[in-house]
């Protein structure tokens, strides 16, 4: 594995793979399978536009950006603090995805998770997840992915994963990627270079498999 990575880190530092795609389709689940398997540092950029969503309601204005001291700490994963708390257990609930949606139509509400994330992916390889990685943050990425899936079974991935009602998530996920997709700024779009992974029909253990055989055929000796 640590052949060609080598190479790609002695020349840019960082090796960098964005999964972009729209709510419940996947993302996190299989950038944390990167990150437990095989080493990927994971960045969630949905945590960062969700923390400031949970924390401002989906309102903040400019100097409220300017002075947030959010602290990201890069243990085994990456920890969203404030005011010395974890935010972790506080922003998973689909009326924070909604307010941190709203948050994500303001530019500079974007510039500031942009660079929390270009600053925290140095030096190694990471796996970052969100809306616009592949076509704003990381368009230099080494491998782009563009993860969908019907409705339907997204819906029911979120309802399992945070325990609620599916018909409710189903219409509040439908609003969300509505906003995501028809906003002025970094819109959700399928950057022109990514590889689209439909995976309504497929575990999450076929999805990773199917990533890591991505990454192995850009890369002839990643497992060498
Ligand atoms: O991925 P997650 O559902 O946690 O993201 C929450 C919201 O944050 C999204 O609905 C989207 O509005 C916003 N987001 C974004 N750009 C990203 C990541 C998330 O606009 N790169």
């Amino acid at each position: 594995m640590q052949g060609v990575l080598k190479k790609v880190w002695m020349c840019k530092n960082s090796f960098i793979v964005t999964i972009d795609g729209p709510a419940g389709s996947g993302k996190s689940t299989v950038a944390k399978l990167l990150s437990e398997k095989d080493g990927f540092f994971h960045i969630d950029t949905g945590a960062i536009y969700r923390a400031v969503g949970f924390l401002f309601k989906g309102n903040p204005t400019k100097d409220d950006i300017e002075n947030l001291h959010l602290e990201f700490y890069k243990n085994s994963k990456l920890t969203i603090m404030y005011n010395g708390k974890d935010m972790e257990g506080l922003i998973r609930s689909e009326s924070v995805g909604f307010y941190a949606s709203k948050c994500a139509k303001l530019s500079y509400v974007r510039d500031f998770v942009n660079q929390k994330a270009k600053d925290i992916a140095i030096n190694g390889k990471f796996v970052i997840d969100g809306r616009d990685c592949g076509s704003v943050i990381f368009p230099d990425a080494d491998l782009k992915i563009f993860l969908t899936a019907k409705i339907d079974e997204r819906a029911k991935r979120r309802a399992k994963e945070i325990n609620g009602n599916m018909d409710k998530i189903k219409k509040d996920i439908i609003l969300r990627d509505m906003q995501d997709e028809k906003r002025n700024i970094a819109p959700l779009i399928r950057p022109k270079d990514a590889i689209e992974i439909d995976s309504t029909d497929m575990d999450i253990e076929s999805e990773y498999l199917l990533i890591k055989k991505l990454i192995k055929e850009k890369y002839e000796d990643y497992n060498s």
